[in-house]
């Protein structure tokens, strides 16, 4: 079969796909931008035109593209074997993989569990939590809670402890009941009372639940330090260490979701490291192959895997498993990956770029009339656009502010992609100084021409 022209390729993508989160008849509308190439930090398209992948391809890319590195593990592994599976047999990469993860993590958690997206692993904590004081015997802990507009993925399970009205009110009767409690920006933002008092209140809601239901919750699940999809809501580490101490004594599980946070995008390999704690059950995914292939984790205590462990016929096994789990492409990237940290101080980067994102968005966005709040953690930030911002009134969600943003920086050579009406920075953590001083002049530009600020 000849390559299809450019012309041909639009026409199948708007014949035969449907794209995730997309309003297909918006999408329909206009020609897609089609990416044929990525050279590190950059994607390029069918006509040869380069952009700065500005959100690392939804948040997951690392070291950038095609890294000589990662693609030369991955062609190594190919001559050995693509796939095989971990029901019943080992395979190499996995084994190696798990062994270097459970390294980098704090000692209590020392169990991989393979899966192969963010929403896999947050469905397998929560069957791991829900299962364990089954076999435990501590039947009533039925319960779950999470954080008020959490977002943990697409499946039924991860929507049941997240839930996003816009996302997912169709479904609801499909989901299980699941306790909310307000993280700091809750108050912050909507009461407009400040940060210490926001804390504060934040930890007294969590108390008020936990003295009330903590025997009927089987665990509390957070995205540590930084609410993604939210909107990048941030939570001082005090607030993640008083869940933790919360939880404890409640006798709670405490999941943390480091899906979007893992993998150096805070500035350390992992949140839960600046909070100083240790949760029972951690999610990963994006970040984990550096962004090249579908692979994540859910790591586990070791008291909660000795539950699960007894004669066959007790059937306690964890009763749970994917096709794809373990894939020796993925793992053998995903140990590429772990080496080009090292290799290339990967973290060091991220700070300094931080601290360079930080001051930017000080300089030339915090002062915009129409940038209403700004909220970063390492590589990852949110800058929040208000139609009035002493009143912080939001402009309409059909104005689609947000996407007129990106379309405009996308004719200047960088792609975003914006939640709602908070525009996101999230480059890989490649990011060199010059680059990333040009998504940012290419962003505050695009803001400006759009709101005629
Ligand atoms: N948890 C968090 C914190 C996420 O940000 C995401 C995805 N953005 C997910 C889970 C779901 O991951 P996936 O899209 O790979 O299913």
């Amino acid at each position: 079969m000849s390559l299809p022209n450019p012309e041909e390729l639009v026409a199948w993508d708007h014949a035969y796909l449907w794209h995730p989160f997309t309003q297909m008849q918006e999408w329909l509308e206009q020609p897609p931008l089609i990416i044929e190439r990525g050279d590190g930090p950059y994607l390029i398209d069918v006509h040869g035109r380069r952009y700065l992948d500005g959100v690392s391809s939804l948040w997951c890319n690392v070291h950038g593209h095609r890294h000589p590195k990662l693609d030369a593990a991955l062609r190594d592994q190919l001559d050995r074997i693509a796939h095989t599976t971990l029901l019943g047999l080992a395979g190499s990469p996995s084994i190696v993989l798990a062994k270097r993860l459970v390294e980098l993590l704090p000692p209590n958690l020392t169990r991989v569990f393979y899966s192969d997206a963010g929403a896999t692993a947050v469905e397998i904590a929560l069957k791991l939590a829900f299962q364990y004081w089954q076999l435990r015997g501590e039947t009533r802990r039925t319960h779950f809670a999470s954080l008020t507009e959490a977002y943990h993925g697409d499946t039924l399970g991860a929507v049941s402890v997240g839930y996003s009205e816009a996302f997912h009110r169709h479904y609801k009767p499909l989901l299980f009941d699941c306790h909310k409690i307000n993280p700091p920006h809750v108050y912050r933002w909507e009461r407009q009372v400040d940060p210490e008092a926001a804390l504060g209140a934040a930890i007294g809601d969590a108390e008020e639940l936990f003295e009330l239901h903590g025997h009927e919750i089987a665990a509390l699940i957070i995205e540590p330090l930084m609410q993604g999809a939210a909107g990048m809501w941030v939570q001082p580490v005090e607030y993640v260490r008083a869940l933790r101490e919360i939880t404890r004594r409640h006798g709670v599980l405490l999941i943390c979701d480091e899906v979007a946070t893992g993998f150096g995008r805070t500035g350390t390999m992992f949140a839960i490291e600046q909070a100083k704690i240790e949760p029972d059950l951690m999610c990963v995914g994006k970040g984990i192959t550096g962004g090249y292939l579908p692979l994540a984790a859910t790591f586990a205590s070791n008291e909660i895997f000795e539950a699960f462990l007894g004669p066959y016929a007790e059937l306690k096994a964890f009763f749970h498993g994917h096709t794809y789990t373990g894939n020796a492409l993925a793992c053998a990237v995903a140990n590429s990956n772990l080496d080009v940290f090292v290799e290339e101080r990967v973290l060091a980067n991220v700070v300094q770029r931080s601290r360079q994102l930080t001051e930017r968005l000080a300089r030339d966005f915090a002062p915009l009339p129409h940038v209403g709040d700004i909220r970063q953690v390492g590589l990852m930030a949110g800058i929040e656009l208000v139609a009035d911002r002493r009143s912080r009134r939001t402009y309409p969600s059909a104005e689609r502010i947000g996407m007129k943003v990106i379309l405009e920086a996308r004719q200047h050579g960088v792609i975003l992609r914006p939640l709602g009406n908070v525009l996101i920075l999230m480059p890989p953590l490649c990011i060199r100084a010059d680059e990333l001083d040009r998504l940012c002049n290419v962003a505050a530009a695009a803001i400006k021409t759009v709101t005629g600020a």
